[in-house]
């Protein structure tokens, strides 16, 4: 053996934001090593680069030899640090679940700004709190008469209940100093108030604290509050009807939680329900207690919120799916609303569901997570009934809102569509509808890019023998294909359903673009509006379209599920559901959920306010579950059969999914490849869990994106740790890819 040489000095074992599963160790000199907790930001060098890292520990006297040291420190515990330290085996239990290597799920939570190589800079949160002026009480007699700017601007205010000064600054430019003066001489009363905007710029009006809980809320409330104050991990379902005042209890549970010394974490899937709660929760717990994170906020606002989130200045915090990454030290709950929200679903990068990662964290920040919805997921609802989760269910609406008149359309009886896709009765009802000054909603899926078969005569969509989903219909081959095995067939000669001949098939998949130029050329006089991802894409084309309805400048809106929920528009009278089996007959085995919670969402879009709206839903397969279940309010119904469904054919929650795309410029390197580890995932499934099963590999429905083709394998195991154990073999036994092919793993994919 050598002498032993004394190499030792502080080290660290970083896991930097690469595609490396091993951490790496550092040297760490004495006075940096002292800034340096768990999860503390590092820059490091790898291959002669800067990256950034993770620590995962204080650090250590250790040998040091053949380590290079750290390049800097960038978070600082006096100022508060991008990650509380607690949330290490969080992220490390979210890393293992999907599979993905622990520096990259922390540099990809991280918001833009600290997810980089600088330093963080705590601004502190935007304040939106505004000068209001109303009138004082009692001068009504003895106000200016003369025509005075003074004068005028107490009748605007006489108009209004009270006025934002920056509202009234474009017609009185110098309103400060006349609000002022308007005050001194008592005619007028200046106050602060929280002023929280919608998309479209209109200000939000916080409901107030109701008096009186209702008896289902407070039922509710007496299992909340326990759990909250017991500061242990349990998971909740509250299944409410919409109305039934979910919101408050979360408020409630909030609440408890901060009683309790804790924090909370408020989660929704979009930014229209944001800024609702914001709003909400700012009226009630103090405007500077809210921290909100999502998308429409800049880099350097979410920056900010960030850290004054990180450095415990603010306790609760409302935000969008990535939220579930704020850096809370110690949540005494987590809410998660609209829990069944695709929008959940992370797709690139780290494929996570903020609602399952929700879950994970309350059990290792040990807090109770409280889910509600009035459409649970098939899956979280099968776990509140099989015990895994306590279930509420609120059955009344706080206050009676009539619910709108469904009618649905047989489209094998409709007789003749104009302009082939509206029915006479669809038709018709739009015409008297927007004739007497309502506003109506034709909703179309937006998955329908995947085009079926459809039999006309028996409604049902040519499906795949193998997976029992819906078969691609391919125009240019005139052929059928299985996106996820990979099953290929001519189009028949007959429907295998109903012996109808081959004229019986009608392909569908209809775009809400071809159906706003189709209706402007039969009805030129309709002012019409396309709200899609094309037109209303980022926030700020949102809320244009958003405002252009709102204020009645369009009498049609042609819409994907973007407007199904959320948004409250006053005018709507009819919603027209053109082709409900365009969700039904997508290849994904969620398609019925899909459509039952679309259906669900959209019919309570109509008639909103004042009643008197109508949904009419056109269908070729009238009798479907989900449409029988989402139409007649039959939650229970569709649940039952939809989970018959999923136990025959072997899908979620009864298995796990895991689905793996391969991509690269050359196809025959990227089929080869996934033939190959096709190969070596059905060899460790069947020594790991034989019961499992390997499907495909099929090319991908979209097969070739931005040059790059796409191949798909999709893994279903009995359990999580099952999958991950067979993808773990697999992947060892397939060693590297080929180059230029690169994998995709997703875990629990919600687009398949
Ligand atoms: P949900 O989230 O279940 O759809 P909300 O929480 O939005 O329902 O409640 C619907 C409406 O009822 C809101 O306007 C809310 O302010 C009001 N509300 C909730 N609880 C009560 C209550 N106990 N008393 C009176 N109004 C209430
Ligand atoms: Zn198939």
């Amino acid at each position: 053996m050598p002498a032993k040489e004394n190499h030792n000095g502080l080290t660290v074992d970083v896991a930097v934001a690469r595609p490396l599963w091993q951490p790496l160790s550092y040297m760490v000199g004495p006075e940096l090593a002292k800034l340096i907790r768990p999860l503390t930001r590092l820059v490091v060098p790898v291959r002669g680069k800067n990256v950034l890292g993770f620590a995962l520990s204080r650090p250590e006297e250790r040998s040091t030899k053949g380590l290079k040291p750290i390049k800097d420190v960038l978070d600082d515990p006096r100022n508060g640090s991008a990650w509380p330290e607690g949330l290490l085996r969080f992220f490390q239990r979210a890393s293992a679940y999907y599979q993905t290597p622990l520096g990259q799920v922390l540099a990809w939570a991280l918001p833009a700004g600290l997810g980089g190589l600088g330093k963080a800079s705590g601004s502190s949160p935007r304040a939106k709190e505004e000068v209001v002026i109303s009138l004082r009480q009692g001068r009504e007699e003895d106000l200016p008469r003369k025509n005075t700017q003074a004068a005028q601007l107490l009748e605007k205010i006489g108009q209004a209940d009270s006025l934002a000064l920056s509202e009234l600054r474009s017609e009185f430019p110098r309103v400060s100093q006349l609000a002022r003066q308007l005050e001194q001489r008592g005619w007028a009363v200046l106050s602060h108030r929280l002023v929280v905007k919608d998309l479209c710029g209109r200000e939000l009006f916080p409901e107030p604290r109701p008096e009186k809980l209702t008896e289902e809320q407070a039922n509710a409330l007496d299992r909340l509050e326990p759990a909250v104050k017991a500061a242990e991990f349990k998971s909740f379902l509250i299944h409410g009807v919409t109305g039934s005042g979910k919101t408050e209890l979360y408020l409630r549970a909030v609440e408890a939680a901060l009683e309790k010394g804790r924090q909370a974490l408020v989660l929704t899937p979009e930014i229209g329900l944001c800024l609702r709660l914001e709003g909400l929760f700012r009226a009630r717990l103090g405007q500077g207690n809210v921290a909100v994170l999502h998308s429409g906020l800049t880099p350097a606002a979410r920056r900010g919120q960030w850290m004054a989130i990180s450095s415990g200045r603010v306790k609760v915090v409302v935000g969008a799916r990535s939220a579930v990454f704020a850096p809370l030290s110690d949540p005494g709950v987590i809410c998660v609303d609209e829990e069944q929200d695709e929008a959940y679903k992370q797709e690139d990068r780290m494929g996570y569901h903020a609602r399952d990662l929700a879950l994970l964290r309350g059990q290792e920040q040990k807090c109770p997570v409280v889910l509600g919805t009035a459409t649970p997921a098939v899956v979280t609802r099968h776990r509140a009934q099989s015990g895994a989760m306590e279930l509420i269910s609120l059955k009344k609406r706080v206050k009676d809102v009539p619910l709108p008149a469904m009618q649905v359309v047989d489209m094998r009886k409709a007789g003749v569509l104009a302009g082939g896709f509206l029915s006479p009765v669809l038709y018709a009802t739009l015409k008297k509808t927007v004739a007497k000054n309502g506003q109506v909603l034709l909703f179309l899926n937006r998955r329908g890019f995947a085009p079926a078969l459809i039999c006309q005569d028996c409604g049902k969509p040519l499906g795949c023998p193998h997976c029992s989903l819906s078969l691609t219909y391919h125009r240019q081959s005139n052929s059928l294909k299985c996106h996820t095995c990979g099953f290929q067939r001519s189009v028949p000669e007959k429907c295998p359903q109903c012996g109808a001949g081959i004229e019986a098939f009608k392909p569908i998949g209809l775009g809400t673009e071809s159906v706003a130029r189709k209706l402007a050329e039969m009805e030129p006089d309709l002012r019409l509006a396309r709200l899609d991802t094309d037109t209303a894409g980022d926030h700020r084309k949102l809320s244009k379209m958003l405002k252009l309805i709102l204020d009645h400048e369009v009498d049609v809106v042609i819409g994907t599920q973007m407007i199904s929920k959320g948004h409250h528009f006053p005018d709507l009278k009819l919603v027209g559901v053109l082709m409900a089996d365009q969700a039904l007959s997508l290849p994904d085995f969620r398609a019925a959920e899909r459509a039952y919670t679309l259906l669900s969402q959209v019919a309570g879009r109509a008639g909103r306010e004042g009643g008197g709206g109508k949904v009419i839903v056109q269908t070729y397969d009238p009798e479907h579950h989900a449409l029988v279940g989402a139409l007649n309010h039959e939650p229970d119904w569709f649940y039952e059969t939809e989970i018959a469904e999923r136990k025959a054919l072997n899908y979620p929650p009864f298995t796990r999914l895991v689905s793996l795309r391969l991509e690269g410029e050359k196809e025959e390197r990227v089929a080869k490849a996934a033939g190959f580890l096709a190969g070596h995932l059905r060899k460790a499934q069947a020594r790991l869990e034989p019961g499992a099963m390997v499907l495909g590999p099929a090319p991908a429905p979209v097969v070739k994106v931005q040059d790059r083709f796409r191949y798909l394998l999709l893994l279903k195991a009995l359990s999580a740790g099952g999958a991950a154990r067979i993808m773990r073999l697999a992947l060892h036994n397939t060693g590297p890819l080929p180059f230029g092919v690169r994998l995709r793993v997703d875990v629990d994919p919600v687009n398949l």
